[in-house]
């Protein structure tokens, strides 16, 4: 039984993906139903189901995730700014349980969100 989840498939490749950056920890793509001009997924490689479920040994990892977001809103010339957005369970939102973060710019964006 494939039990795998859709960003797990993403990470290794079975469901293609536009990839924007990649490291040992994480694996960053173009979100499909961009929300602004950029419109960035950051989700680590190893799968956790969401930032409600993360333990003290995750901690370094969240860490390492809002770093890349930083460093991908850097190589994206993202100069005016830009969201980090971690969606998290029903009321945040959240459609697909594996983490991930959402790098969001080019525009300005509007507060506070829906
Ligand atoms: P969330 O609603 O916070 O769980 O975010 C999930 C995000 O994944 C949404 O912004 C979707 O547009 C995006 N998404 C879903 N499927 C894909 C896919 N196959 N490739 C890229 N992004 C996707
Ligand atoms: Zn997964």
């Amino acid at each position: 039984m494939d039990t795998k989840c859709l960003f797990c498939k993403i990470v290794e490749g079975t469901i293609p993906s536009k990839v924007v950056y990649q490291d040992e920890l994480c694996y960053a793509f173009a979100d499909i139903n961009p929300q602004a001009p950029v419109h960035v997924v950051i989700v680590p490689r190893r799968h956790l189901d969401s930032l409600a479920v993360a333990t003290a040994e995750d901690q370094a990892l969240l860490g390492h995730l809002q770093w890349a977001a930083a460093e991908i809103a850097r190589q994206l010339k993202l100069v005016n700014g830009y969201r980090v957005v971690i969606n998290t369970g029903v009321d945040g939102g959240q459609s697909v349980e594996h983490l991930h973060l959402h790098l969001l710019g080019g525009r300005a964006l509007a507060w506070p969100p829906g």
